[in-house]
């Protein structure tokens, strides 16, 4: 009889121990996704990474049909989908990749109940989140005790090839075409600047890694920070999707001793990790502050102020900057995200689940773990959050990781030809040099939609009224 192997946030052949076992049992492999399956509470995927999904699921097809086998591709809750294609294949063991944010253990057994077994395996994450605990057994609440924790621990697996050959069935259950999920948007084609800017899929996660590690990991620690250069992995969406795995990652890095840029990157994937086994423990992260303490947290109902922070039409140039490229090119650089979810949660005083909606729906690496626990942090009602009272400026966060106004120049032209001491703040230019540069606001670009410092007042104020309970 063959196997049934499930693929969900793995989207790769190799560094896929679950593949690798249902090799080993030399049964026939009936490889299948289901759309909308598996997410926590049943979440739909973002527009961008639904655009994502369709490119990896083409790749992953060609992929398996370039080893004899093929894709199937079904919908449905898996309780139910998986039992039928068992029936209708004969199968009678599932093989899958262990994710965290849904009830794994459940499913396992209602699988089981209906004469299905479940065989499921490591390779999502470093390491099984069960297996990372503190000396009382309890999970990590702080990022750096947990990775001197995982560092203490035997490094993971070894990353195995992918198989050359998948066996298959003799007949292939019926599926659904790619083309008829719709994932890609149409009537309007939002999507040509993701199609310019991202190729998804296995083969190009490995150009981007090998790319990453011929030369730009070497100045990591300096450039990590420095918008507008391509100064990190850019691996984001691959990883999402699971295209790359984290196990390739960690051996990649760990093979280059006494580097200390590696070191640093790989402690950027620590926190991957991280934010996964919060997950694990949290599965409502998305919805619930983990200090509970900020349910009470006195949010501003503002849909203008929302949408021009949608938009990048704040009046605040690096936050106007990075939230048009978001648009544009479904990924933002972690330094900008930290500036405009700051500006978010903090000068506008929006619901922080308002920021992370919005990154949900935009970001092609758009995660259920790494979205939602970074919303938290910088809104300061996370795990080992940024406190609430650290408020970015975004006008010294702009020059000083923006320095050269190249990033900003990119994305809103109407400033560019400002000088560069007034492109971060271009209500501080003189009039005869916004003539100069033709900036006019509120026609050619908008004015500040709130004063910075009056802002951060207003923020702590907020703060306080829920302060004894933080
Ligand atoms: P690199 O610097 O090359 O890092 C390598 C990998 O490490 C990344 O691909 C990512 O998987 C992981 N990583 C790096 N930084 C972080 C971090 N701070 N937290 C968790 N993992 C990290 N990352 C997502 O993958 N998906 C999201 O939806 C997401 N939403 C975010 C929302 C906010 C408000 C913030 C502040 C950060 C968010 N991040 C998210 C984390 C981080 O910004 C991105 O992972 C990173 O910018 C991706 O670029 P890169 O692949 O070039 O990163």
């Amino acid at each position: 009889a063959p196997v049934l192997l499930w693929f969900r946030r793995d989207l790769r052949l190799a560094d896929h121990p679950a593949l690798t076992a249902a090799v080993a049992t030399g049964r026939p492999i009936v490889p299948v996704y289901l759309l909308d399956g598996d997410d926590p509470g049943g979440r739909p995927l973002g527009g961008a990474a639904r655009w994502w999904l369709h490119e990896s699921l083409a790749a992953l097809g060609h992929a398996l049909e370039a080893r004899g086998s093929a894709l199937i591709l079904r919908r449905g809750p898996p309780g139910e989908a998986l039992v039928a294609l068992a029936r209708e294949t004969g199968a009678d063991t599932v093989y899958w990749s262990r994710t965290v944010g849904v009830d794994e253990a459940a499913l396992a057994a209602r699988l089981e109940d209906q004469g299905v077994a479940a065989r499921r395996f490591g390779g999502c994450l470093l390491f099984d989140p069960d297996a990372v605990r503190t000396q009382q057994g309890r999970p990590f609440q702080v990022f750096t005790p947990f990775w001197n924790r995982v560092l203490a621990l035997d490094p993971p697996p070894r990353p195995e090839p992918a198989p050359s050959h998948i066996p298959a069935p003799y007949d292939w259950p019926a599926g659904d075409a790619l083309e008829d999920w719709a994932l890609q948007p149409t009537q309007p084609d939002w999507a040509g600047g993701l199609r310019a800017t991202w190729a998804p899929g296995e083969e190009a996660a490995n150009a981007v890694l090998d790319g990453f590690l011929d030369g730009p990991i070497d100045c990591y620690a300096e450039a990590r920070d420095a918008l507008g250069v391509d100064g990190t992995s850019r691996l984001s969406p691959y990883l999402r999707f699971g295209e790359v795995g984290p196990r390739t990652l960690w051996h990649a890095v760990r093979d280059r001793p006494n580097d200390p840029s590696a070191e640093v990157f790989l402690r950027e994937l620590g926190w991957r990790e991280f934010c996964h086994h919060l997950l694990h423990e949290h599965p409502a992260m998305a919805e619930t502050p983990l200090k509970e303490s900020f349910a009470a947290f006195p949010w501003r109902d503002d849909p203008a102020g929302l949408e021009a922070w949608q938009t990048g039409r704040t009046g605040y140039p690096v936050v106007d900057a990075a939230m048009r490229k978001l648009w544009r090119t479904g990924w933002m650089h972690n330094r900008a995200r930290m500036i405009v979810g700051s500006f978010l949660v903090k000068d506008l005083r929006i619901d922080w689940r308002e920021g992370e909606r919005w990154f949900w729906d935009t970001l092609v690496d758009a995660c259920p773990a790494n979205n939602p626990c970074s919303w938290q942090w910088i809104a300061g009602c996370g795990a080992d959050a940024a406190p609430y009272f650290r408020i970015f400026n975004p006008v010294l966060q702009g020059e000083k990781f923006d320095t050269t106004g190249r990033y900003v120049r990119r994305w809103v032209p109407e400033l560019a030809r400002l000088p560069d001491r007034v492109l971060h703040k271009p209500w501080s230019a003189s009039a005869p040099i916004l003539r100069e540069a033709g900036v006019q606001f509120g026609e050619t670009y908008p004015g500040r939609i709130v004063d910075h410092g009056e802002a951060r007042d207003a923020a702590l104020k907020a703060l306080a009224t829920i302060t004894d309970r933080v």
